[in-house]
């Protein structure tokens, strides 16, 4: 029975590191027709950040990275918030006192802070030094206590791992770490084996940062007793300058990407890319073709690059390969955000008008961004100055005239189409004799108010006839 968890810790806003991990545990889980699991890491009380866990749960469901118990959905196993298992790490702690493999310490936290100092200073590895191990029996009875665990003075902890295969890590580097804090509330280590144990986690998956935690974890678990897990530590991600990712490379929250106008299932293939690869050739794929063919073997050793440069463009072909319809229905909410009165427009002419920026675009945030994309579909103020309707090599006089005739033209034409404007405002071109893009320029700016647009008589018939011919009237008022 394959069950696998992201236990993230409301510490902050989860970046794509964290939200990697997330994703190779939910596609072993699909791949296995086992469980995924969220479990919540909140007994920082220091470090909790409010509004984490809905950020990360919103992250999770827009991904679509749907939990098989956790918050919210509960499950067999719960809760699944650690703050609320606070019992269960403590009895976890009492036994392992009992059975000898930890102890109380009543160090106070001045005696710790000059052992830290005077380890500084002889340039030694800090580490607790064990003065409370060999106590007698301390009787906590208004003394503040942790709870310590007993490492081992000599020898080696080894376990295998799925993607590093055997890691050995000699005891003696191993400082004996707390267990349970004097407020009661356990340190990571402890709540995540109890937790793991207790959840009937099959796999740990997590990010390399993890592994030299690790060897604490196998000690717990013999000394408690329990069958450890199997562990995957998933590759670094680095930057494209191979240094730590940074909010500089894009490490930002995961629903950064959603509001710049990531697609998911871009966001999925993507991700997946940072550490496993199909045949290390493949770039795009389903994400029903990537659990089909997941697996820990593929998984890469050496650190992952995120290039943000490969986002935008795998994003930008996932938008060109979206129907029309899908288009205009992601894109909306980016348009109305800029530009409310989109919302007031018809469906099929919102249809037309984005039909020429789905080309365009690698992002949908780009809508929201670069408003003159789109503005001149929504709206007849168009905000340019007379100077701007008369290109480089002409003057007022005939170009007014030219827009005249061009509007005359275009009112004349038996129908509105590009083809129609195509011949007829060409050959207007030849006649006047004026290079075609020096009329087409002023037409551009008169029907849109701007230098920059998408081809102008796809634009104008999209905007219509009568859209068209009312800001011809305009600019030659
Ligand atoms: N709470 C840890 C984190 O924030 C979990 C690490 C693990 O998966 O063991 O990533």
């Amino acid at each position: 029975q394959i069950r696998v968890r992201y236990a993230p810790s409301p510490t902050g806003y989860p970046h794509v590191g964290n939200i990697r991990a997330a994703l190779f545990n939910w596609l072993f889980a699909r791949h296995h027709g086992g469980s995924f699991l969220v479990r919540i890491e909140d007994t920082d009380r220091t470090r909790y950040v409010e509004g984490a866990v809905d950020a990360i749960l919103d992250g999770l469901r827009w991904l679509g990275l749907n939990w098989d118990e956790g918050p919210i959905k509960g499950g067999d196993y719960g809760p699944y918030f650690q703050s609320e298992r606070l019992g269960k790490y403590q009895a976890a702690a009492e036994k392992l006192i009992a059975d000898g493999f930890a102890y109380r310490c009543i160090c106070s936290s001045e005696r710790l802070e000059e052992l830290r100092a005077a380890q500084t200073a002889a340039k030694l590895p800090p580490g607790y030094d064990r003065h409370c191990r060999d106590r007698e029996t301390i009787t906590g009875e208004g003394l503040k206590s942790v709870v310590r665990f007993k490492v081992p003075l000599s020898g080696n902890t080894t376990f295998n791992d799925l993607i590093r295969g055997e890691v050995t890590f000699d005891n003696s580097l191993l400082d004996d770490f707390v267990l349970l804090k004097s407020d009661g509330f356990p340190t990571y280590h402890l709540a995540n084996i109890v937790d793991d144990h207790e959840m009937k986690i099959s796999h740990v998956i997590r990010g390399e940062e993890w592994l030299s935690s690790a060897p604490r974890h196998v000690m717990l678990y013999r000394a408690l007793g329990y069958e450890p897990p199997l562990f995957a530590h998933l590759p670094m991600i680095l930057g494209t300058d191979r240094s730590k990712l940074s909010k500089r490379h894009g490490a930002v929250s995961i629903i950064d990407y959603k509001e710049q106008g990531y697609l998911p299932e871009t966001m999925l293939n993507f991700l997946t890319l940072l550490g496993w690869s199909l045949d290390d050739k493949t770039e795009l794929m389903t994400i029903g073709q990537i659990i089909e063919n997941f697996s820990i073997d593929r998984v890469s050793k050496t650190a992952a690059i995120f290039n943000v440069e490969k986002l935008d463009w795998m994003n930008g072909v996932y938008i060109r390969d979206l129907s029309l319809d899908e288009f205009t229905d992601r894109a909306t909410p980016f348009l109305t955000s800029g530009i409310p009165e989109a919302g007031d427009f018809d469906r099929v002419y919102v249809k037309n008008a984005l039909a020429l920026v789905q080309e365009r675009v690698k992002k949908l945030g780009e809508l929201r961004d670069q408003p003159e994309l789109t503005r001149f579909f929504f709206t007849d103020e168009l905000a340019y100055l007379p100077a701007d309707l008369i290109g480089k090599k002409m003057t007022a006089a005939p170009t007014l005239a030219a827009l005249e005739t061009s509007l005359a033209r275009i009112e004349a034409m038996p129908e509105f189409t590009i083809d129609a404007m195509e011949i007829s405002l060409r050959s207007l071109a030849e006649e006047l004799e004026l290079k075609p893009g020096q009329l087409f320029g002023s037409l551009r700016v008169a029907v849109t108010g701007q230098n920059v647009s998408p081809p102008l008589f796809e634009t104008m018939a999209v905007l219509g006839r009568e859209r068209t011919t009312k800001r011809l009237h305009a600019a030659v008022a």
